[in-house]
Parts: C-alpha cells; structure tokens; sequence
C-alpha cells in the first residue's frame, strides 16, 4: 500500500522532529508541522509563503542562500549549531538548530524539493557559551595572577632586601633572597631567631614580635644579625600583618634591609662626636676656673666693665658646656654607657628644685609653676631633671621674650605627669612626631643655635623609664611638652 501525499503530510505533522518542506528557487513553504511552526512561532498561514517573507528577520541570515544552494546544486546540507535569530514571543530571540536540508530529485534526477529537520539546541549551546565565557575570565583572571606573581618576582629581584613571609602564628614558611629564590623553610619564628639574630637582641627581636602580633600592628625594628660569613651585621626588619573580614591576622609579610654600612658610619660619628666632646671638657674646665678667678679679682677692683665681659663670658661657657654634655650623653646612649640609677622621690621636690634654678636664669620669660603636686616616682632623679631642664630651655629658645611659660606637675592616670606650655612659634603637625629624632630640627629654626639632640635625649631616658613623651602644638600659637613616668606609692 503506497500513502497518498496528504496522509503522508499527515504523518509528518505528527512527527516530533520539526521538519518542512520546501519547493522552487524561492523557497516557498509546501508544507512545516507543528513541532516546525513552533520553532517559528506562526501558524499554517504562512503555508503557500515564501521563507522569507514567512520569517522576514532571517533577510540577513543565511537561511535563504543556503537552501538555495541546495535547490540549485541538488547537494544536502547538514550542519550543527546554526545561529538562528527568530521573533519569538514578539520578541526576537537567539536560538540555536542542528539542521539538516536535503535535496529531493524526481526521477529525471531534478530536485523537486527540499526537506529541511531541525533539531533545537539552544539551551547545550548557551551552556557551551557560558563554559567558555567561564573558561576565558579564568585563563585571563590566572593570566593577571602569573603577572602579577611576574611583578612581584621582578619587585624581589630587583631589591637586595630579604623578603619573607610568616603564618599567622609565627612560622616562617617562606623566604625570598634578593635573587627571587624561594626557600620553603617552615620553621617556627624562634628557632629562626636564635639560627639568624645576634644573641644580645635576641630577647629584643622576641618582645617586638610578640608585641606586634598582640596588637595586629606593624612590627619595625633594627636589629645585629648573624651573618653566613660569620660577621656582625646590622638589619633593618618590618613585617606587616595582613587581616581578614575578621580582623584576625591571616599572615604576615615582611622585608629585611640591610643597614650594617649606616650603622656602621654612624658608630663612627658617634666615636668622632664622642671623643672630641670629651677632649674639648678638658680646656673648657680649665677656662672655667681661669674666669672665675678673674671674675674674683675683677670683683676686688671693682673693675665694672671687665666683670659684664667676664659674666658675659661664663654664660657663653655654660652653655657651650651644655652643648658638649649633650653630646657626650648621645654617644654615651649611643654605646649603650647610659645607667638609669634609681631612687624614689616626689616629682614636685624636682619641679621646684628647676624653679628654683631656671627664674634667675631665664628672667626673659615669665616662667609660671603651678599646679605643683605632690607625686612619688621611682626614676633617676639627675637624669629626669635633665629632661625638666631641656623642655624649660627650649620654651624660653622658641618663644619670645616676656610670654608666658607654665611649667605644671600633675598625677593623671596613675602616672606622675609633668608639661611644659609656651606661647611661642609652634610647631607642624607633620612635624611633631620627628621632633624626638636624632638630630631632628624643624625647618625655619635653624637661625636658633641648636643641634637637634636635646629632645632626643629626652626621649631615650623616658623611654628607659618605661614613661612616655609626647607634644602638642599649633603653629604660631605655642607648644606643649608631655612626659610622664608611673607613679610609686
Ligand atoms: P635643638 O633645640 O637643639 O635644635 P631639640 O632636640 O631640643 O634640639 O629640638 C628639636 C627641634 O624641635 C628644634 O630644632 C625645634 O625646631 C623644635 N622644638 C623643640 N622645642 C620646641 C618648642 N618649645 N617650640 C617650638 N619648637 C620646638
């Protein structure tokens, strides 16, 4: 039994597969069931249309041309995937079809029609799609990690500074040397400091360490190390923690420099500065007592003129023996040769022992000492009243003649506290904090005869009594000095 042609469009209709059938070089629609009409969204309308004025958005697809080609050449076309941008839903919409047009020929061997199937896989497609968009970000996002691991080997390489890395409980895990070497070492951070640091800052290394790792906080420190030639060096160490949404330290990353040559340059200075000061006390005692005899016989001749010079002159002298004292007392610190000698004492016996001194001394300035409290401290008295001392005589340098000085000890805290505020030329904000450097002077104040070492001194000797030093200050309108040392019942 032989199916007439409308049971077999029938048939075809029924037919999952969506199938269509074309007829002449325009294409037209002979026939497209349901599964086709659906992939289209039309209805049988269009039955009798040409393709492409059925579906006027395929006009620059290349439907029309290659089914043509098939009609023309008689040659099937079979492919996967074809992009096909169709007005779905009133809207139109990528899909993508496996496809297949094949030639039907008559018996005289002419092609009478085509049969085209589509297969829809457009949700495999946009899979694809989306695996490979996926696959493109990772390559590139592994791209810009490899460069950026690139940048920091060059980064290493290129600094002659060792960099490491520590877990956040202290390990090191690993270590990169100047030539972008890594060693894995994993070792915990005290056998590390006991294999690599000098055994007298060892101790220091450690506290630093453990303080730094409390606080979540950068730990910086200079430090000897041991070096792989059997040599003391000198290493600058910082280390810095990196934290998580938590605030809890992940790792740490750090960098050692080498600074054996600075510190070696400036021991020297130090040993040249400490030995010229200690040759040049000798002359300036005996200068000394030479002026104090004139000043007697100068007194006894009521010679008037000469006994203004000479007074003159002891002043000169007192302050040029400051001067070296200072000097001999930073490269004393500087070698470690400065002892802390204890006692209790009140703060305030101190404070007025300093009035006491320093209002015949500086009468340019109204110095004011009040409140004046009673506060017990245990600390070596010489040296804070060195530190009074030199707070009080830089109120009177930086400030101008007549203002006001007040000088004040107060307990606060539980810490004995002593200031000392003057109404003179102020300081930068940027600069308070470097003022307790080492031959730190502000700009604008070297027209003041000074050194830069008097506030250094200061510190180092506070910072031996475990207290604390501190400014505040606006420029042009004065400064305060702080320190303030624990009190002792
Ligand atoms: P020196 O006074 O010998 O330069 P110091 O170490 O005592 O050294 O002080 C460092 C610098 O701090 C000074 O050069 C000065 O610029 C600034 N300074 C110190 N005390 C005061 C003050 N009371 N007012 C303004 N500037 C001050």
């Amino acid at each position: 039994m032989s199916l007439t042609n409308e049971q077999l469009l029938a048939v075809l209709d029924q037919s999952k597969t969506a199938t269509a059938i074309y007829t002449t070089e325009d294409i037209v629609i002979e026939s497209a069931n349901k599964a086709m009409l659906a992939f289209w969204d039309r209805d049988n309308s269009i039955i009798g249309l040409s393709l492409d004025v059925a579906l006027p958005e395929i006009k620059n697809q290349p439907f029309m041309d290659m089914l043509r080609k098939v009609f023309t050449t008689g040659i099937d076309d079979i492919g996967e995937a074809i992009r096909a941008d169709l007005v779905v839903d009133g809207r139109l919409q990528t899909f993508y079809f496996d496809y297949e047009y094949r030639a039907i020929r008559n018996p005289a061997g002419e092609v009478y029609c085509i049969i085209h199937t589509a297969v829809d896989v457009t949700e495999r497609e946009l899979a694809k799609i989306e695996l490979t968009r996926v696959r493109a970000m990772e390559n590139a996002q592994k791209k810009a990690l490899m460069e950026s691991e690139d940048r920091f080997r060059a980064l290493v390489t290129s600094t002659s500074d060792m960099i490491y890395s520590m877990s956040a409980d202290l390990y090191i895990m690993y270590q990169l040397d100047g030539r972008g070497f890594l060693s894995d070492t994993t070792e915990p951070i005290d056998d590390w400091i006991s294999k690599y640091i000098h055994p007298d800052d060892q101790e220091k290394v450690k506290t630093a360490a453990q303080k730094a790792f409390r606080n979540k906080e950068m730990f910086e420190l200079e430090h000897r190390v041991l070096q792989a030639d059997g040599k003391i060096g000198w290493t600058q160490s910082r280390a810095v923690p990196i934290l998580n949404d938590q605030g809890e330290i992940m790792e740490w990353f750090g960098a050692a420099s080498d600074v054996t040559n600075r510190k070696m340059e400036e021991e020297r200075k130090s040993d040249f500065i400490g030995m010229v000061s200690h040759e040049l006390k000798t002359p300036l005692t005996s200068l000394s007592a030479y002026l104090q005899m004139l000043q007697g016989k100068s007194k006894m001749d009521k010679d008037t003129f000469t006994l203004g010079a000479l007074d003159q002159s002891v002043k000169q002298v007192r302050r040029m023996t400051t001067m070296i004292n200072g000097f001999l007392n930073v490269s004393r610190l500087e070698s470690s040769k400065i002892n802390i000698d204890r006692s209790r004492f009140d703060m305030a016996g101190l404070v007025e022992e300093s009035e006491a001194e320093a209002i015949p001394m500086f009468s340019s300035h109204q110095l004011v000492f009040a409140p004046v409290e009673e506060t017990y401290v245990n600390a070596d008295r010489d040296k804070i009243s060195q530190v009074i001392n030199n707070l009080i005589s830089n109120a009177v340098k930086y400030s101008k003649q007549g203002s006001m000085i007040n000088i004040a000890c107060i307990t606060v805290n539980g810490s004995a506290q002593v200031s000392v505020r003057d109404k003179g030329i102020g300081i930068k904000q940027e600069e308070i904090s470097r003022l307790f450097e080492r031959y730190y002077r502000v700009e604008g104040s070297q027209h003041i005869a000074g050194f830069g070492i008097g506030l250094y001194l200061c510190c180092e000797i506070i910072k031996r009594h475990e207290g604390k030093i501190w400014a505040e200050s606006e420029l042009g309108c004065g400064s305060t000095f702080y320190f303030s040392l624990p009190v002792v019942a």
